[in-house]
């Protein structure tokens, strides 16, 4: 396969770049997207060392989860269809892509995996339960398959490639479902590990989202975490780049459902990402960037399915560019929640206990704002998260409502939250002004406002039904 490539990449002299490469679950979704893939590798694998991360074929977590659940729940006859389906997708790629040698070594890695599949949810099922841990074994399987496929695809057109199992590479600690890496012990690991494979000349495919603890049993660092993975192996190993390979073509400057004329950012820095993502935009998760913040290394976000497109960078603040705003983002299914202490407690004791129960009961804010004069706090959290909240505020200050010392929480439902983005924001004066200007022009009504001193983005809530015209309003006025 001819892959149009857009070389961004300057080695340093005398030694070929490393990248790493993620591919996303739609990235590696059936034969053909697989076949594309391997083509995406066999190209650059000329000009760079590569180690490759992979995602589960798009849909198989899912899968695999709802399975493990309704085994879970008892159900004995839902995950053997599931162990049809995903024996059958697997085996597709093999069948097609795969080179008869190759075959023959696979097909027993496929079966040994779909009989681990089969052994787990029959042990879910007798006992009526499974725990977060045995759920972490059974829910990366996909990615065991899919990295399984991709070093025999590669194999089969020629090009050295081995499967690697992340819980050889990425040490975490035990919270399992959502762990968190311990970089150290993964350096240490990680390098050990892929050193011989990669001086072989062979590229490392290694699953995404699994990890395993110190003691090797095997954990997850979260729904989508294969992001994760390639940016911790980027840092551990001191990659050069990391390119994200996933179906759009890069970081937009708005939603473009909302937005028609919404264009590709060429390039945003970290702390743009994070907020962009912080606030539901599909770049990365925010804690993604981290590993590679410290050490400065460019994140590209690039499309399998456009290869040719350069995508966006992810990287250090440039000084360069014009100040401004960069991108606007937005969830629409928010709720604002107000509570006042009244006379009964500083806003200092309103606010800690308020936060301190958010943070027991794990609830994003995705804004707040201060009343001090009447002792009034605002913020607002995703409507998937309110019932909690005002059930928990409820409890909480249950006396001082009884006794009317303050009133109940008040829930203002079908709002949206919109946040303007750049990082050059900072000590331009204007910015909000015009967008505000802009809101007002199109007669949108502004419920709530926030603007931290780091002055990275302003957000502000309006009604859910406006946020589609509040989004182009902003998009205009400062014609992004
Ligand atoms: N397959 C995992 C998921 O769907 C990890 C990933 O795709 O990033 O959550
Ligand atoms: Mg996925």
């Amino acid at each position: 396969m001819n892959v149009m490539v857009k070389e961004h990449l300057v080695p340093a002299k005398g030694r070929r770049p490393l990248i790493v490469m993620k591919f996303g679950g739609t990235s590696v979704g059936n034969t053909e997207c697989m076949e594309r893939v391997a083509g995406i590798i066999c190209e650059h694998a000329k000009r760079a060392d590569l180690v490759v991360v992979v995602s589960a074929m798009g849909g198989v977590t899912d899968m695999l989860i709802r399975a493990a659940t309704e085994a879970s729940h008892g159900d004995r006859q839902h995950w053997r269809g599931v162990r049809q389906e995903l024996a059958r997708r697997h085996r597709e790629v093999n069948d097609r892509l795969l080179s008869a040698s190759e075959q023959a070594k696979v097909l027993p890695r496929l079966a040994e995996q779909v009989s681990n599949f089969e052994n787990l949810c029959s042990g879910f099922s007798m006992v009526r339960e499974v725990t977060p841990r045995a759920m972490d074994t059974l829910s990366s399987l996909g990615e065991v398959m899919s990295a399984t496929l991709m070093a025999a695809i590669l194999r089969s057109s020629g090009v050295a490639a081995e499967a690697v199992d992340a819980t050889e590479l990425v040490v975490t600690d035990d919270h399992f479902g959502n762990a968190a890496p311990l970089l150290d012990e993964t350096h240490a690991k990680a390098g050990q590990r892929l050193a011989p494979v990669r001086r072989r000349g062979a590229v490392p495919i290694v699953t995404g989202f699994r990890g395993a603890t110190r003691d090797g049993v095997c954990t997850t660092l979260g729904r989508g975490g294969s992001d994760y993975s390639g940016t911790i192996l980027g840092a551990v190993l001191d990659a050069d780049e990391i390119w994200i390979w996933t179906d759009v073509d890069g970081v937009m400057t708005a939603d473009p459902r909302l937005v028609p004329g919404a264009c590709i950012l060429p390039e945003i820095s970290y702390r743009e990402a994070i907020e962009l993502s912080f606030f539901g935009a599909k770049v990365l998760h925010p804690k993604t960037i981290l590993p590679v913040m410290k050490k400065k290394i460019p994140v590209w976000i690039k499309n399998s399915f456009n290869p040719s497109c350069p995508g966006t960078k992810i990287g250090p603040a440039t000084g360069d560019g014009p100040p401004g705003v960069k991108a606007i983002t937005s969830v629409s299914k928010a709720s604002l929640v107000t509570i006042s202490g009244r006379d009964t407690m500083s806003f200092a004791s309103l606010a800690a206990k308020v936060f301190e129960l958010l943070d027991l009961e794990q609830v994003a804010t995705l804004m707040s704002t201060q009343s001090s004069a009447d002792n009034v706090l605002c913020f607002a959290v995703h409507d998937a998260d309110v019932k909690r909240v005002k059930a928990t505020l409820e409890r909480a200050f249950e006396l001082e409502i009884l006794h009317d010392y303050m009133p109940p929480p008040e829930i203002m439902p079908h709002v949206a939250i919109v946040v303007v983005i750049g990082e050059k924001m900072k000590g331009t004066p204007g910015l909000a002004g015009r967008t505000f200007a802009a809101l007002g022009r199109s007669s949108i009504n502004i419920i709530a406002i926030a603007q931290g001193s780091a002055e990275l983005s302003i957000s502000f809530a309006v009604k859910s039904s406006d946020v589609k015209e509040a989004v182009t309003a902003i998009h205009g006025e400062f014609q992004l």
